[in-house]
């Protein structure tokens, strides 16, 4: 059984680690995944257990490590504007009653610059130690509340211990200065972290999605999208995102489309034309005849596969997570050796500690816990805004790394959209080929099925057909009329041993027999989609080796790839799909890096599982490909495999930028404070300060890098 709870009141990242571990550690609690920037803790129980007891059990988990702390009943997403409104005009009320720590913050501060003015030595301690009381009170409380639960090596303790250090050896001043910008810096973060978390939650539109629902007497209410029901009638006004997919039947309006596809320019649609939620009426009111539930409508899919995301760890998150495990520990221990092994030799033991300290300031990972899952997440959000879903950051780290890319041609090189040049009638034979054949695809997906049964002059009646079979990579046959009809590629008539001419042509031929002989033959085209060309060159460019693999025939398939520019000996054509399965494999085995695959139909599941990375079309994809990919992209575009790649580099880039920000400077901050030049002043900059940075550098990318 599943869970989910929204998190309250939890700002240390590094928390998050020790939460999960001991959550993970219950019996009743099977798998424990925490996202610290949606605030949500997703478990799964392997018990019943009532709602309050859990929450209680669960609060007592996060209140012991991080004191305050709690979770609540996650609100279903998206929530119902008003109800939304309500809600933070409420936390904005408790903000403004929270001032009093503030207060207390800025009189310690006073009372510290005032303390510089006093030259008398007793007073002037006197008036530290009560500006430190106002600035670390809560600090040194919440220590003690977490000594008594031993939590030793919790940041409010450390701090706690090097600032009393700092008195211990006559310090007052940096004992003060410490805590004060260790607040200051902390402040700050979270403000960071605050403006992150907006700017994910409006990446995804978490927020405001309502439907307005007309009744049966025509009055309009508000209501949540999932109580709209199939077949209800909805309105969308000017500046409101559709909430569920459907059909528009009066009206007609521009859309904008950029939350799903990143596509910026608007969109005209009119009566009929099919709508998908998540895209913004732009222009005059529409109604709209709602044709899925909320739970399988577009942008429903959408927000749960990016809040998914998080659950799928990237290594680089794994790895910090198991660092920073040993990291508080090891420093601490560097502290007491230096604060005690060297003045045995050398004395001076005060001045040993006063550099131990030092050690102590700097022993919290925050930088690293709080930046890394931070550009995974902004990276991941930033694709969804340019129509390209990223299912999570353990796919972002593959997709940097691989150096081949396998394209499937129907539906991802081209366009999928098929159009009928020509129907051949064989001789011996006088019916309508195109009744047979529509008749054959009346239950495809397939593109070419699809435009096949699309044609309006013949109507045929579904009572007539039995046993429809689809023959992927090859075709399908049925019964229709008591006839038996098969309609497909070359394979599929070798399959049943029926003999047919040949046809010299560059177009996809797609035959067709009546009991088991040749009766006629339909030839389409379907055209390259306008960026193939550039995505190829892109990816050569970038030194990435491209291939296509494809079910349809060898002179299409050579045709295609020349005029796209790939490589003649990169081009398998006539594949089942099986047959593209073992090409993958083989490709694999040449690459050393890693295969990306795009492709879009329901025969490619399989390949999209098998390679690295699988990639699939969104709009025309079936819903098979898109739920077997890591990565979906929302407007069918080829281009955006580049996109991505560059993304991925990027991500990386700012991974390695603070990795090396943060460790290096600490390390420096270290070794410069046992030779005694680095003091407090320093050690609290390479914590507050560098963790900051490293946080605005994760959340860059969110900004647009
Ligand atoms: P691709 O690899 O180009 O995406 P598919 O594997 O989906 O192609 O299909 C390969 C070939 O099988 C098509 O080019 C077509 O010749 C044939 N085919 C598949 N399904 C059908 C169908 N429903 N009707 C007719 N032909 C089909
Ligand atoms: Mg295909």
């Amino acid at each position: 059984m599943n869970k989910i709870f929204k998190i309250e009141n939890l700002h240390c990242a590094n928390c998050l680690n020790k939460i999960e571990a001991k959550l993970k550690s219950m019996n009743v609690i099977e798998t424990v995944e925490i996202n610290f920037y949606t605030s949500t803790l997703n478990i799964k129980l392997n018990k019943e257990l009532e709602n309050a007891v859990l929450l209680k059990m669960i609060t007592k988990v996060f209140d012991s490590i991080e004191p305050g702390s709690f979770v609540t009943n996650k609100e279903e997403i998206p929530k119902i504007s008003e109800k939304s409104d309500r809600k933070s005009h409420k936390l904005e009320h408790e903000n403004n009653t929270n001032k009093i720590p503030y207060i207390l913050f800025f009189i310690g501060t006073f009372v510290f610059i005032l303390s510089f003015f006093i030259s008398y030595s007793l007073t002037k301690k006197i008036i530290l130690v009560i500006s430190y009381i106002f600035v670390g009170h809560d600090i040194i409380f919440k220590s003690f509340k977490n000594i008594k639960r031993g939590n030793f090596l919790d940041e409010n303790f450390l701090m706690t211990i090097a600032t009393f250090g700092a008195f211990a050896i006559g310090d007052f001043s940096e004992a003060v200065a410490v805590m004060i910008f260790y607040k200051t810096g902390e402040f700050f973060q979270e403000r960071a972290i605050d403006n992150s978390k907006k700017s994910i939650e409006k990446l995804l539109s978490l927020k405001s999605v309502y439907a307005n629902l007309k009744q049966a007497n025509g009055e309009i209410v508000k209501v949540r999208p999932e109580d709209v029901k199939i077949n209800d009638f909805i309105i969308v006004k000017n500046g409101e995102k559709i909430p569920l997919d459907g059909k528009i039947i009066s009206g007609a309006t521009s859309l904008d489309v950029s939350f799903l596809t990143g596509e910026s320019l608007p969109y005209e649609v009119e009566i009929n034309s099919q709508v998908l939620s998540g895209s913004l009426n732009c222009g005059n009111i529409i109604e709209i005849k709602v044709e899925k539930l909320y739970s399988e409508s577009t942008i429903n899919k959408i927000i749960t596969m990016v809040q998914n995301a998080a659950a799928k760890k990237p290594l680089a998150e794994k790895f910090i997570t198991k660092f920073a495990r040993f990291y508080t520990p090891l420093v601490v221990g560097l502290a007491i050796i230096v604060a005690f092994i060297p003045p045995l030799f050398l004395g001076e033991f005060p001045l040993w500690i006063g550099r131990a300290l030092v050690f102590l300031v700097v022993s919290c990972p925050c930088a690293l816990v709080l930046s890394i899952p931070l550009t995974f997440f902004s990276s991941i959000g930033y694709a969804s805004k340019q129509g390209i879903l990223i299912k999570g950051g353990n796919f972002l780290e593959k997709i940097e790394k691989i150096d081949t890319v396998i394209f499937d041609k129907t539906g991802t090189l081209t366009k999928g959209k098929f159009k009928i040049d020509k129907i051949i009638t064989a001789e011996n034979f006088s019916g309508n080929i195109l009744e047979l054949a529509k008749a054959g695809e009346f239950y495809s997906n397939h593109p070419i099925g699809k435009i096949i049964s699309k044609d309006q002059s013949i109507i045929i009646n579904e009572k007539d057909i039995k046993n429809y079979t689809e023959l992927p990579g090859k075709g399908i046959s049925t019964i229709y009329k008591d006839n038996f009809i098969q309609v497909g590629n070359k394979k599929l008539m070798e399959a049943f041993n029926i003999s047919i001419p040949n046809i010299e042509t560059y177009q996809t031929i797609i035959y067709i027999a009546k009991n088991n002989l040749y009766i006629g033959a339909i030839l389409l085209s379907d055209e390259i989609k306008k960026d193939s060309l550039k995505t190829i060159n892109l990816l050569k460019s970038l030194g990435i080796n491209t291939y296509m693999l494809t079910g349809d025939n060898k002179n299409i398939a050579s045709a295609i790839g020349e005029k796209i520019g790939m490589n003649k000996n990169n081009i398998y054509s006539e594949l089942l799909p099986q047959d593209k399965v073992s090409k993958i494999e083989e490709i694999k085995k040449l690459s050393k890096k890693g295969v990306l695959f795009v492709g879009d139909g329901i025969n490619d599941a399989p390949a999209l599982t098998l390679a690295d990375i699988g990639v699939a079309m969104g709009k025309i994809g079936s819903d098979i490909a898109i739920e077997a990919a890591d990565v979906v992209i929302m407007n069918d575009e080829p281009s955006k495999i580049c996109e991505l790649i560059s993304l991925s580099k990027i991500n990386k880039k700012i991974l390695i930028q603070n990795i090396v920000l943060a460790l290096g400077v600490k390390g420096i901050v270290m070794v410069l404070g046992v030779l005694g030049i680095a003091n407090l002043w320093l050690a609290i900059f390479a914590d507050v300060g560098v963790a900051l940075l490293a946080v605005l550098n994760a959340s860059k990318i969110l900004k647009k890098y």
